[in-house]
């Protein structure tokens, strides 16, 4: 399932060589790289059909016009026939980590090096797949996010977090019950530096979130509540009180930006609304009336199917209770306690997804891919997995034109300030696929990115065409 074999890389080089050449760069003309792309049906992340026949001219970064009867404009224009096939934006990713390509306990244990390496190639996946934007929602991913910006590795536009915030034995507290705590005696782990930063009371919460929009965050991830992944908070409990989650609203709202809970339950949801925080991630346990609170505030609602969650956590079960070919005590404790908790929170998600439907509440697309290089691959089953609650057109407007509000929450703070993303518009970065097959009738077409994706377009950049 590896996407960037030989075969894609000299396909991405060769493109970015014809846009770039020296010779281009020399010639005045030239060096407003121009790309036309005529004969496609276009879906503009808002509407409810394409329009064939279709042309969308790309100048630099962004589209500059759109248009039946588009033609070159230089000599120079490079010209793609999109054989009549859809042209939708690139797809956007609400809720993932890619600083987090092993599961939290792990680590620890690896080397920071290594770390990043599977960091950058999860990274070109996810674009290779077609998602040409991830919200980052939690993890060190700001250095990564700049080298993709950069051009030094291939990935996504990434909306960093960096640090998550956890208070004592909360879902960002990863030690193990023999490491003191780092402000009682203890000295900060690799989590507790990097990753995720323990804070209790208002001062250490907007300390905290002050310290993660120092390393570059876009949007600051707090825990309000228990979580899956860490051992020794249950689901059910409330995490922060109202005063401190207010402290962490204030510390980002001085910045321009915004604060976003991971929650699961009603208490943990409404404490953060009434500190006024704006997106929700997951909410898997919650009442058709916090959800409607959660429209009345006008917040946001970033959850997943966790259809690959369940998938991944039974394989890990599996693999720990076969370590060393014997029953394991210790994996068979560990398994039963986290069975317990995946099953508490994925029993709601036919709820979630169906009220919030019922209330009109968009549900953002995200997958809260993590753990392994394997569940960044996964997360492409959101799509189908989604259908057991929404249209593919509805899917399709998730992962792209609402994903963009989500995202525009940053203002300031918003590292793509030129132009609106996830839509086909003048003036929108040209972030675009074309796909074989119609995903407005059938999203899954999606998931055999291989096959139906058949350009890839980031930033104007051709980083797929099977098109030639
Ligand atoms: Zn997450």
């Amino acid at each position: 399932m590896n996407t960037c074999s030989g075969a894609w890389l000299t396909l991405i080089f060769a493109s970015l060589a014809s846009l770039y050449s020296p010779t281009a760069a020399a010639d005045e003309t030239e060096a407003t790289n121009q790309i036309l792309i005529h004969n496609v049906s276009v879906w503009d992340g808002t509407s409810d059909r394409s329009i064939a026949g279709q042309s969308v001219l790309i100048e630099g970064k962004l589209i500059k016009s759109i248009g039946a009867d588009l033609s070159p404009e230089t000599a120079t224009t490079i010209v793609i026939d999109g054989r009549g096939q859809v042209l939708i934006p690139g797809i956007i990713e609400a809720h993932t980590h890619l600083a987090l390509p092993v599961s939290p306990r792990e680590i620890e244990a690896e080397d920071q090096g290594y770390l990043s390496a599977l960091s950058v190639k999860a990274a070109e996946g996810v674009l290779m797949r077609g998602w040409t934007t991830v919200r980052d929602i939690g993890g060190p991913s700001q250095g990564l996010a700049r080298a993709i910006d950069e051009g030094i590795v291939v990935g996504p536009r990434v909306y960093t977090s960096a640090m998550f915030i956890s208070q004592t034995s909360g879902h960002g507290d990863m030690r193990g019950l023999n490491d003191p705590h780092p402000n009682m005696g203890g000295s900060a782990d690799a989590i507790s530096r990097r990753y995720n930063l323990i804070a209790d009371g208002p001062a250490e919460v907007s300390r905290a979130v002050r310290e993660s929009l120092r390393h570059g965050a876009t949007a600051i991830k707090v825990m309000a509540g228990g979580g899956i992944s860490s051992e020794y908070d249950p689901i059910d409990t409330t995490q922060y009180s109202v005063a401190e989650l207010r402290a962490a609203v204030e510390a980002a709202e001085q910045w321009n930006t915004y604060v976003a809970v991971h929650a699961y339950t009603d208490a943990a949801v409404r404490n953060a609304l009434e500190a006024g925080v704006k997106v929700i991630e997951h909410g898997h346990l919650l009442s058709e009336d916090t959800l409607k609170l959660i429209k009345a505030k006008g917040a946001f609602l970033s959850s997943q199917s966790f259809g690959w969650a369940r998938r991944a956590v039974r394989a890990q079960y599996l693999r720990q209770g076969q370590q060393r070919g014997r029953p394991n005590p210790k994996a068979r404790r560990v398994q039963s306690d986290k069975r317990s908790k995946v099953e508490i929170v994925t029993a709601g998600t036919d709820n979630l997804m169906l009220t919030a439907r019922k209330l009109g509440i968009p549900v953002a697309f995200g997958t809260d891919a993590f753990g392994s290089l394997r569940a960044y691959e996964a997360a492409v089953h959101e799509f189908g997995y989604r259908l057991k609650w929404f249209t593919s057109l509805e899917i399709l407007k998730q992962a792209t034109s609402h994903n963009a509000k989500l995202l525009a929450l940053t203002g300031p703070r918003n590292p793509y300030p030129d132009g609106p993303l996830g839509v086909i518009e003048e003036g929108a970065y040209a972030d675009l696929l074309i796909v074989a097959g119609n995903p407005l009738e059938d999203v899954t077409v999606l998931e055999d990115y291989e096959t139906n994706i058949q350009l890839i377009m980031k930033d104007g950049i051709v980083y797929k065409n099977t098109l030639e």
